[in-house]
């Protein structure tokens, strides 16, 4: 089994309007997501040969979701989140790219240098 993780970052605001802190205010982060893929075989022959999949692919399926929906855009609008939290993010994230990639196992959110979350959708 291969596992194979590609980081990427965006600049977004969002607000989570139940919060009973300081979430509920209009604020922004540098976001840091890692998209994961899992599989048993790798490529057998051509330009791909013994990879799980090309880097270079994920970071393509990253930066169109970024230009659409993440980078400097407002959460709660882009996405159409109510209450985008990291989890929910995650979970949007992971629902986005699925179906270009199959073998996307989960989805990880880093919202400050110390908050970290992982949607792993059970199989
Ligand atoms: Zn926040």
């Amino acid at each position: 089994m291969w596992k194979i993780e590609k980081r990427f970052r965006f600049e977004a605001s969002h607000r989570l309007p139940h919060h009973d802190g300081k979430c509920a205010r209009l604020h922004g982060h540098s976001w840091h997501a890692s998209i994961i893929c899992e599989g048993q075989t790798l490529a057998e022959h051509g330009p791909k040969q013994a990879m799980l999949l090309d880097y270079a692919d994920l970071s393509k399926a990253a930066e169109n979701l970024c230009d659409k929906y993440l980078d400097h855009y407002h959460l709660n609008d882009s996405t159409g989140l109510e209450s985008p939290t990291s989890e929910a993010l995650a979970r949007w994230i992971y629902d986005m790219l699925k179906p270009n990639l199959p073998l996307l196992t989960a989805v990880v959110i880093e919202e400050t240098c110390s908050s970290r979350c992982e949607y792993r959708p059970n199989k």
